[in-house]
């Protein structure tokens, strides 16, 4: 089997020393080894969060941590707010209404952040308990300005919290200086470890909320899961996908050795590289540039290509994986993932390969 580069919101590419890692016998749960790791772990995440208070793992994709996170905090009948730009936007809305909340769904349009003024009246005149809002919207390429969005909830009261799946380890979230009550990630993303777990943090209030939360939960009970990382040695209340924490903990050691800042100059560095290519091919970006992802970046696709032919082109000719739209945007965009693990050869056969693929198609 050739490997392929994964130029996709996840799986994204695995460094080779995280890979041995991964690709290692399993250590057993319950023994010093795992507790040593997983303590090294829990404090690098803390690092990545920016946040003084425990991040919980969890043995699950993201959407996984997003549900975890309803369950937890709240109670049948909550009334919330769901901030939606995209896909991702609808998903959460999506588990809340699963889980009774009173949901109501705030659509500001797929390819457009979320516009601050609309969102402080919806606060200042909702009564909602909570604010959902995603950071990085991945099915569009657009970053919301998470930092205002925090400072409107916190001005009226409102918790907030934010998916981060496919940002944190990216591009700049300040956890605790930002007042964000509850901050999701997951592995296989910004993170550069294959997919298996997610992570979850919780403010003060949130660990609050936790208290009188009516919502049935038991795997992914968070109280438990602090009560595990709180010991001495700290463990996980059931088997976690041990692999994948051997492979994150020595990714974030990785991340933290090269620095965050250092990390995010690279992001902003690549986001802005790729933008620059496509608007010399003569293609457009489906978002304004001023919100366009340093992650991720959703092209539109001109009347005259195909967005299967141009995929299925980079992907057999030149073994570099993109993906399509989603939703209402499948068959008018793509979008070429690069976050996590991408080097500058990587990211140069990705631009070579969408050339070529619209040379010739065009
Ligand atoms: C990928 C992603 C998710 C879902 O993650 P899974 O690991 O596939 O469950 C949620 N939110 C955003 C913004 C994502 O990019």
């Amino acid at each position: 089997m050739k490997e392929m580069i994964l130029m996709t919101p996840g799986p994204t590419m695995v460094p080779e020393d995280v890979k041995k890692v991964a690709g290692a016998q399993p250590l057993h749960h319950r023994t010093e080894d795992f507790y040593e790791l997983f303590s090294n772990l829990n404090k690098n995440l803390k690092e990545i969060f920016k946040t003084k208070n425990e991040v919980i793992t969890l043995t699950s994709s993201g959407t996984g941590g997003m549900e975890a996170v309803i369950a937890n905090l709240f109670s049948t009948g909550d009334k919330v707010l769901v901030a939606s730009i995209g896909y991702f936007g609808e998903r959460f809305y999506n588990i809340a209404r699963a889980y009774g909340l009173d949901a109501e769904l705030q659509d500001f349009g797929w390819g457009n952040a979320v516009d601050l003024d609309v969102l402080e009246d919806k606060l200042r005149n909702g009564n909602y308990k909570a604010l959902l809002v995603t950071h990085n919207e991945t099915s569009t390429g657009v970053t919301n300005n998470v930092k205002e969005i925090a400072k409107i909830a916190n001005r009226y009261g409102v918790a907030i919290v934010v998916d981060a799946v496919s940002s944190l380890g990216g591009i700049p979230l300040e956890m605790d200086e930002w007042g964000i009550d509850a901050v999701i990630t997951c592995s296989q993303k910004c993170l550069m470890s294959p997919p298996g777990l997610s992570f979850v943090a919780l403010s003060e209030r949130a660990w609050k909320m936790a208290e009188t939360s009516n919502l049935p939960k038991y795997y992914f009970s968070l109280k438990k899961a602090r009560e595990g990382v709180l010991k001495p040695n700290p463990d996980t209340p059931a088997t976690p996908a041990v692999s994948t924490i051997m492979a994150v903990a020595k990714a974030t050691n990785m991340l933290l050795e090269l620095g965050l800042d250092n990390v995010y100059k690279r992001q902003a560095d690549y986001g802005k590289r790729v933008r620059e290519y496509i608007k010399s091919l003569g293609l457009e970006l489906l978002p304004e540039e001023k919100i366009a992802s340093d992650l991720i970046t959703a092209i539109k696709v001109p009347e005259k290509y195909k967005a299967s032919e141009i995929i299925s082109h980079m992907k057999e000719k030149h073994g570099v994986l993109i993906t399509g739209g989603q939703g209402p945007l499948k068959g008018k965009i793509i979008r070429i993932g690069h976050m996590g693990y991408v080097t500058e050869k990587m990211l140069t056969k990705t631009l070579e390969a969408l050339k070529d693929a619209i040379d010739k198609e065009g």
